[in-house]
C-alpha cells in the first residue's frame, strides 16, 4: 500500500521481463515487478552481468529477490555464485540440479531446493517450475506469476512434452528457445556427436519446432513471444523470427508482439499491464 496525497492506493505495476542475453555463451532474464525482481540463470560473469543491468534503465535500483536456475550447464550457471553474493539473491534450484552446479562450483554452498510440479512464492512472484526434456539433471522451465500475469520460461528443450505445452498455453509472455535452423545446423562444422546431442530429445529445438509448437501453445491468452537460445553460428535473428512469424499468421495472430533475443545485448523490456 501507498500512501498518495493522504489516500491509500494500492501500488499496481507492470510486470517487465527484461533478456539480459541469451545463447551458448550465457543466458540470464529477469522477470521485474516495480523494484522487485527475479533472475532467471546467471551465465555471464558477475561483471558482464551488473553492466548488463545498467544498462536497462527500468532494472535501475531493483532488488533481486532470488536466482532461480533452469540447469546446470555453465552457459546458465557461470556467474551464479558472484551475482547471488553481489546482488544478495539466494540461489533456488532442484536438488539433482543443485548437485550438479556444486560439481562445477564446489564453493556454491547455500541453494533453496523445490521439486518441479511444486510452486512457491518469492516476494510478489508466485513460482511454478516444470519438467523440460534436456541432458541435464532434473532441468526444469518456469512459470511466474504476479497478479493475473503469467510468463513462461522455456528454454534448452529437445522438444515440448505436453506438460510443457499445458504450461505455456496459459501464459500471457513466453519465452522460448528457437535454438538453430537445421539446414545451417548440418553444413556446419561442429562434430557429428555435438549434432546429433543438438538435434536429439535431449537437446534444443529448431526453428521449425518452435514454430510447431507455437501452434500448439498460442491462445486467446499469448500476449509476447520472445524467442531465445538463438545459435549464432547455426542461425540468425531474422530465420528464428521468420519461421516462427509464418506460424503466427498462419493462425491469424499477428496481434502477438514477436521479439528474438540476443546474445551480446540486452532484449528491449516487454511489458504487461503498461
Ligand atoms: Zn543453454
Ligand atoms: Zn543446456
Amino acid at each position: 500500500m501507498m500512501e498518495e496525497n493522504g489516500a491509500s492506493v494500492q501500488e499496481r505495476c507492470p510486470l517487465g521481463v527484461t533478456i539480459l542475453g541469451s545463447g551458448s555463451k550465457g543466458n540470464c532474464t529477469v522477470v521485474h515487478y516495480g523494484r522487485q525482481a527475479v533472475m532467471i540463470d546467471a551465465g555471464f560473469s558477475c561483471r558482464e552481468t551488473q553492466r548488463r543491468i545498467k544498462e536497462c534503465p527500468c532494472l535501475d535500483d531493483v532488488e533481486f529477490q532470488g536466482i532461480l536456475v533452469t540447469h546446470e550447464h555453465v552457459d546458465h550457471i557461470s556467474g551464479l555464485r558472484l551475482c547471488s553474493q553481489k546482488l544478495e539473491a539466494p540461489i533456488y534450484a532442484t536438488l539433482p540440479c543443485t548437485r550438479g552446479i556444486r560439481k562445477k562450483d564446489p564453493k556454491i554452498t547455500q541453494v533453496a531446493n523445490f521439486v518441479a510440479g511444486g510452486r512457491f512464492t518469492i516476494g510478489p512472484f508466485t513460482i511454478t517450475p516444470f519438467n523440460i526434456p534436456h541432458d541435464a539433471n532434473d532441468p526444469v522451465g518456469y512459470i511466474i506469476s504476479v497478479d493475473e500475469w503469467r510468463v513462461g520460461v522455456a528454454t534448452d528443450l529437445g522438444y515440448a512434452s505436453s506438460s510443457v505445452e499445458y504450461q505455456l498455453r496459459e501464459c500471457d509472455t513466453v519465452v522460448l528457445e528457437s535454438n538453430h535452423d537445421m539446414n545451417m545446423l548440418a553444413a556446419c562444422n561442429r562434430p557429428w556427436g555435438t549434432k546429433q546431442r543438438i538435434m536429439s530429445r535431449e537437446g534444443h529445438l529448431s526453428n521449425v519446432s518452435t514454430a510447431q509448437l507455437l501452434e500448439r501453445i498460442v491462445s486467446a491468452r499469448t500476449k509476447n513471444i520472445m524467442l531465445a537460445h538463438i545459435s549464432m553460428d547455426c542461425n540468425t535473428q531474422e530465420k528464428a523470427l521468420e519461421c516462427s512469424g509464418q506460424a503466427l499468421s498462419a493462425l491469424h495472430r499477428n496481434d502477438v508482439a514477436l521479439t528474438a533475443a540476443r546474445q551480446d545485448t540486452p532484449l528491449e523490456t516487454v511489458w504487461l499491464g503498461k
